[in-house]
């Protein structure tokens, strides 16, 4: 088991978790309450100058953790399966231009396409931008989402997986993003987790909670503390290999975005120290 939490040295929040705020309240609010890293959603940035975007995160004395997100590779044409691998080199480009050393993938899915399609679509897709994410000096981390999104947001559904297809790729450019949210389930996340560690792909590390009843499948995530993941003992798992990064809490709640975004802020540092 992991060690309580004591600071915020290694806390990273998404812009999606504050999604009613512009990112340039989401910045001054972060950096009142000691968060120490941002995660930036691509929406966050529409008609932004994100060059600048990513010089203010920095000002404010936050490290730019990663850029959300890239992906969505397969399609039932071949000019879609294109204008994906495109959408992902323009990704790339925004990552380059906010500092963001890091693409999280949701790797897509087609509802009725087979896995296995997709799954081949998706390692073509990585596979067609990599040389532009290493020139840029940009890695990118394959997301495994929970099961429930395999028809239409991710052929990547266990670490496992995850973990196998970095091997397919074998590029050093190329890892995985663990989120709790997704993986917390698998019987085999001990030793996936372990995997990914010793194979040097362990990119990020996400975290929420899981709630009961969860009453949106998209938009009801839970603040730490208040559902069934076992977060700090995966977080020890995560330690263990090494990992020394951040902790990034990616909470999409439509009760939560319906309420104070202030006051939630205060309750993710306050979950964040006590449940993590
Ligand atoms: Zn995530």
């Amino acid at each position: 088991m992991a060690q309580p939490i004591t600071d915020t040295s290694k806390l990273c929040i998404h812009t999606i978790t504050v999604k009613p705020w512009p990112i340039e309240t989401a910045i001054d609010r972060f950096a009142a309450h000691g968060v120490s890293g941002m995660t930036v959603w691509r929406d966050a940035l529409q008609g932004r100058d994100i060059a600048a975007t990513g010089r203010r995160i920095g000002e404010a004395g936050m490290d730019v953790v990663s850029l959300c997100r890239g992906g969505f590779f397969p399609a039932e044409t071949e000019a879609a399966r294109q204008a994906a691998i495109d959408d992902n080199r323009r990704a790339i480009d925004e990552a380059a231009a906010l500092g963001a050393p890091l693409i999280v993938l949701v790797c897509g899915a087609v509802p009725k396409q087979p896995l296995v399609l997709s799954r081949q679509q998706i390692q073509d897709g990585i596979e067609a931008v990599i040389d532009q994410a290493a020139a840029a000096g940009i890695r990118l981390g394959i997301e495994p989402l929970h099961p429930m999104y395999a028809d239409s947001r991710s052929a990547i559904t266990t670490l496992r997986q995850a973990n196998d297809l970095c091997a397919a790729i074998d590029s050093p450019w190329v890892g995985v993003a663990v989120d709790v949210y997704h993986l917390w389930w698998d019987p085999e996340l001990e030793a996936q987790i372990g995997r990914c560690g010793e194979m040097g792909k362990l990119f990020a590390f996400h975290i929420c909670d899981w709630r009961t009843p969860t009453e949106d499948l998209l938009n009801d995530r839970g603040l730490m503390g208040e559902g069934s993941i076992p977060i700090r003992q995966i977080r020890g798992w995560v330690e263990e290999t090494g990992f020394n990064g951040f902790n990034e809490v990616e909470i999409f709640s439509n009760r939560y975005w319906a309420g104070d975004q202030e006051q939630f802020l205060g309750r993710i540092v306050d979950a964040y120290l006590q449940h993590s």
